[in-house]
């Protein structure tokens, strides 16, 4: 009698762990079926529905469509803006910025133009994204970085907007590099105009001029920064927060942003 117990336990246990893997199975297969109640609205671009969660916002067709630099593309060393004609190296146009050098994941166009949109509502950043990201910060010059730094929102417009969305970011590719992520250094403590859209390019560099602050200079000092931000237009933003790393003692400061301006703005 005790034996025939026995066996019933054991039965009943495997039952239990049979249910319990089909159980994980199907929650598994259920995850990606969900998104479509999750992201009523699947891709941003074209509609279509989004099959894995990874590519979210954008279906894995306008992924394949996006403006995203090929590793053999001829990008100016320093700014990172794709070379036109003749200019072999060095644009000819980005020699004021302050910071080392820039680098971004492609064009603000297509799936990155709306990567870089729903990131300002959202603060959660796909991995499909996330893995671009760090395919660019994995090459040349930016793979030597000791320590990721988002650029810091004022702290009026982060309450507005609820995150910095530049830290989502920095969250994401420090925990895949392995970097210490540095949200607290660099802050900006100077307002800069809200419509910034009306402003030219010179008046928006001398805005932002003096925006930003380092407050812990020895968590800086001789650290080759990547600095880290949704996305580069003028490069006043990223050149006045470097200029601040760079006088608090940074060795160097690469920039990394999900996309870019196609042209350089001065
Ligand atoms: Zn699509
Ligand atoms: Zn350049």
């Amino acid at each position: 009698m005790p034996e025939a117990h026995h066996l019933e336990a054991r039965r009943q246990s495997l039952i239990l762990q049979a249910s319990v893997d089909l159980g994980r199975r199907i929650v598994g297969l259920c995850c990606d079926a969900l998104l479509a109640v999750t992201y009523p609205h699947g891709c941003v671009l074209c509609g279509a529905s989004v099959e894995a969660r990874a590519d979210w916002p954008a279906c894995a067709e306008c992924w394949d469509a996006a403006p995203i630099f090929a590793v053999d593309d001829a990008l100016c060393t320093k700014c990172g803006v794709k070379l036109q004609g003749q200019n072999v190296g060095w644009c000819r146009h980005c020699s004021a910025e302050e910071f080392t050098a820039a680098r971004a994941v492609g064009l603000y166009d297509g799936a990155l133009r709306a990567a870089v949109l729903e990131l300002k509502s959202a603060p959660k950043l796909g991995a499909r994204l996330a893995e671009l990201l760090v395919a660019v910060a994995r090459r040349e010059p930016l793979c030597h970085a000791t320590r990721v730094v988002p650029v810091p929102l004022h702290a009026e417009r982060q309450r507005e907007r609820g995150f910095n969305q530049a830290a989502v970011i920095a969250r994401a590719i420090g925990k895949r590099l392995a970097l210490p992520v540095d949200e607290t250094s660099l802050v900006r403590p100077v307002h800069t105009a809200a419509h910034r859209s009306l402003m030219d390019a010179h008046a928006r560099r001398t805005s932002v001029e003096k925006a930003f602050a380092v407050v812990a200079p020895r968590l800086v000092h001789r650290e080759r920064i990547l600095l880290v931000d949704d996305v580069l237009t003028t490069g006043a933003t990223a050149s006045a927060a470097a200029r601040a790393l760079l006088d608090a003692g940074a060795e160097v400061v690469h920039v990394l942003t999900i996309a870019r301006a196609a042209f350089s703005a001065r």
